[in-house]
């Protein structure tokens, strides 16, 4: 005892962080305190449960509910830290950790999960929540907390509930073989080019980079093109050899349909059998329908209403786009019909001729303090918010800055983390997170600590980092997901800053909107050098630029997000054929044949696990949503329209204890969400007069 309690005073993690905001003392956390720590958090949680279990008085609101959404707090903190870390800043050694306390956080949660006296106590409450005075988000919380356990199958007779682990069981399994088949395919094809003639059209850098694709695979003096994007896209844009690039496609759209020892039809199959069998033992009609039961969306009548709004104006306008793409073709005299493999080719051309935009000259207005701080003037006309650069906070890298974020009254509202830069250690890509949610304890604000990490350009030389435009509407992204977590102002862990998928994108990418409306680029983006104003003659042409191959772009998603609902609202058995099921849905909704959807049946990764199985269509409605709340400031005539900034503070980023998505949505907007703005911002409004 006297021994585990020296320990615990030694361990930063265990003890009172003593730092401003308690913010995480990274300067003292070593390797060696996190699968202690973690330990300790879980025994500690285990109790908490057990304590609720175990309490001879019955159950009600405060000693169930509560004391459960209060547990793990400990545990919540440790995790927060080291995933946080093991993403932005991991090593081998962290790594080893993340091994060794994977597999025993799992077993933990489901310890809880299948905890079936806890649930029991649970239903108590739930099943008389009605009758007990409490407030509507209190009610909220004791049903989010039922449903949790009652979609993993917690309601159901015993029997039942040990048919549904196993069928869980085999889906993990299968969705893991299905992933690791497409891996497989992935790295199994590789584009050997040894001749210099079948280089011709590809741009210098698009060449060094195939030179060192070869090197690493063994094949020094030759090139290598690959599946994966960096390799394959700028073949597709730039190749003149019409076959090479019809080889590289068909090994992309191929991929899991080769009949061969990694072939996904069989086993993709029986997952759609398996996920069916599930949803029926749940109570649903099919697997659609209990995915997208606790949407945004509601039910999957809503979904397809969605898709085949966007569907018609997105496919108009890609058979236009062809069009476009063959008269160059016959211009060029070429005498063939466009493929589905010249597409990017003649797209690139199309490019060319209709708009213009030379990213290279607008990333000299684009630095990176330059994007942040059009980013701070943005919330600050928006929601008052006041920025102050701390540097007596301890950061995990001297590259991370850590701010502290004022409420329009000037009191704390939060900290925020800003770690820019790629560096081994770093995973790809850009996101948020926090290492503190937002809420409430003991009648008291509980601030969060967010954090942003990207992977965007470096400074070099005596040049500061200058952003692309794909980074710099990243940031602005990044900081909408920010501004979400700082807000939350739920009383309740469990449903504090708590959303559905095809809501969680709105916050995010409704930012994005902001970044390049002239008002505010000529307030942020200036030039590091004259600083001079970004010209309007590059506006415009940035404006503009976001009609390109729209109709594609749309189209190809749209299709595999019908596909995906397709498979998921139909009942499938063993003499289901995957492809000749996928031409049905592909003909059905008129696609043409130069385009195949952006992921077919085989290797549509996102459906192989439970993240975006009858979700995928959430990116769209996302932006359907974005483009809509956008609108709400550009009808007022006001960008930085105060009423609105706060209805949308409240309702949409404050209030998820509250509502639910669509009725959040409307008290923000006042009316359901429209597509019109969508079409507009992509230049498809037109297809539809
Ligand atoms: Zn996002």
């Amino acid at each position: 005892m006297l021994q585990n309690c020296a320990q615990k005073q030694e361990n930063p993690l265990l003890t009172e962080f003593n730092t401003p905001f308690n913010s995480p003392p990274f300067d003292k956390i070593s390797n060696e305190h996190y699968l202690p720590a973690m330990e300790e958090a879980i025994r500690l949680h285990k109790a908490e449960i057990e304590a609720i279990v175990n309490n001879s008085a019955a159950p009600d609101f405060e000693n169930t509910i509560v004391a459960f959404d209060r547990s793990g707090e400990l545990l919540n903190s440790v995790n927060a830290i080291f995933g946080g870390l093991n993403g932005a800043n991991t090593s081998p050694e962290m790594q080893e950790i993340a091994k060794q306390s994977t597999p025993m956080m799992s077993a933990h949660r489901n310890e809880i999960r299948f905890n079936q006296q806890l649930f029991e106590k649970i239903k108590s409450v739930y099943d008389q929540r009605e009758g007990l005075g409490l407030e509507p988000e209190q009610i909220r919380l004791v049903e989010k907390i039922y449903d949790d356990f009652a979609r993993n199958g917690a309601a159901l007779p015993e029997e039942q509930r040990n048919e549904l682990k196993a069928i869980n069981e085999r889906i993990s399994m299968v969705s893991l073989q299905l992933g690791q088949n497409l891996l497989a395919e992935n790295n199994g094809f590789k584009l050997i080019i040894d001749n210099e003639e079948d280089l011709a059209g590809l741009p210098p850098a698009v060449l060094s980079a195939a030179a060192e694709e070869a090197k690493a695979a063994g094949q020094e003096g030759k090139w290598v093109f690959t599946l994966a994007k960096p390799s394959w896209t700028p073949f597709l844009q730039f190749s003149e050899r019409r076959d090479l690039r019809e080889k590289l496609y068909r090994a992309y759209f191929m991929r899991g349909d080769n009949n061969n020892e990694t072939d996904n039809k069989k086993l993709f199959i029986e997952l759609m059998t398996l996920r069916q069998k599930m949803a029926e033992l749940l109570g649903y009609q099919n697997y659609a329908e209990y995915f997208i039961s606790d949407q945004m969306a509601q039910n999957p009548q809503n979904v397809y209403d969605f898709l085949y709004k966007v569907w018609e104006p997105s496919i108009a306008r890609a058979k236009s786009e062809k069009a476009d793409m063959q008269a160059i073709i016959d211009r060029e005299n070429k005498g063939f019909e466009l493929e589905s493999w010249d597409w990017w080719y003649y797209a690139e051309m199309v490019r060319k001729e209709k708009y213009d935009l030379n990213e290279d000259e607008l990333k000299p207005y684009l630095t990176i303090d330059n994007v942040r701080e059009g980013i701070f003037k943005l919330t600050n006309n928006l929601f008052g918010l006041t920025y102050v650069k701390r540097t007596d906070i301890p950061v995990y890298h001297p590259e991370v800055e850590a701010f502290e974020v004022k409420d329009n009254d000037g009191s704390h509202l939060g900290l925020l983390f800003i770690d820019p830069h790629p560096r081994p250690g770093k995973r790809s890509g850009a996101w948020c997170g926090t290492y503190r949610n937002g809420t409430w304890k003991d009648g008291k604000k509980v601030a969060p600590i967010v954090t942003i990490v990207m992977n965007f350009t470096r400074p070099t030389g005596d040049q500061p980092a200058m952003l692309s435009w794909d980074e710099t509407t990243t940031y602005f992204h990044e900081f909408g997901h920010a501004l979400h977590n700082l807000f939350a102002n739920g009383r309740y862990q469990r449903t504090s800053r708590s959303v559905p998928r095809d809501f969680v994108e709105l916050p995010s990418q409704v930012l994005e909107n902001w970044a390049g409306e002239p008002e505010l680029l000529k307030t942020y983006a200036f030039h590091y050098q004259t600083g001079e104003p970004m010209p309007d003659v590059l506006i415009d042409k940035l404006q503009k630029s976001k009609y390109f191959n729209q109709g594609f772009d749309n189209a190809e998603y749209l299709a595999a997000a019908i596909l995906d609902m397709d498979w998921h609202t139909s009942a499938v058995n063993g003499e289901t054929d995957v492809n000749a099921f996928e031409n049905a849905t592909l003909e059905r909704i008129g696609l043409i044949e130069e385009i195949i959807p952006r992921y077919r049946t085989t290797n549509f990764g996102h459906i192989f696990g439970s993240g975006y199985a009858a979700g995928y269509y959430v990116y769209r409605w996302a932006g359907v949503l974005d483009a809509d709340a956008f609108a709400a400031f550009k009808e007022s005539g006001d960008l930085y329209n105060q009423e609105l900034a706060a209805k949308f503070r409240k309702y949409i980023l404050a209030e998820n204890a509250l509502w639910e998505g669509m009725d959040a949505y409307v008290k923000f907007r006042g009316h359901e969400p429209s597509i019109e703005p969508f079409l507009e911002r992509s230049g498809l409004l037109e297809q539809l007069n």
